[in-house]
């Protein structure tokens, strides 16, 4: 698990790469061409869009790991649930509930 700040360990970062390597098959950069990535040690929350475009505290978010390519910084990101960095929450599927089911405040399971 993340500490805190949302920063992986040595261990997960090195879990990360491992999964990348075996599951991704991670190429050359699509912008530049280099074939030199590494896994950024933090993870990223992408947050839910809602009606209206306000953020929610708290509301429904994918948590995101990234690799960069060391030579131009083009970032791509992977699931951190699917990797195995974080463990899956029923309240995960609130993110694929109709836009009817959000607007009536039902998205994060209440
Ligand atoms: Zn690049």
């Amino acid at each position: 698990m993340p500490d805190q700040d949302g920063k992986l360990t040595e261990e997960e970062t090195q879990k990360a790469t491992a999964w990348l390597n075996e599951h991704a098959k991670v190429g050359k950069c699509s912008m530049c061409g280099n074939l030199n990535w590494s896994v950024v040690p933090v993870i990223f929350n992408s947050t839910i869009y809602y009606p209206g475009g306000g953020l929610r505290v708290g509301g429904a978010s994918v948590p995101l790991i990234s690799i960069i390519c060391s030579n131009c910084g083009h970032m791509e990101f992977f699931s951190a649930v699917v990797i195995g960095l974080l463990p899956r929450e029923p309240d995960a599927q609130a993110t694929v509930k109709s836009p009817e089911e959000v607007a009536k405040g039902t998205a994060n399971g209440g």
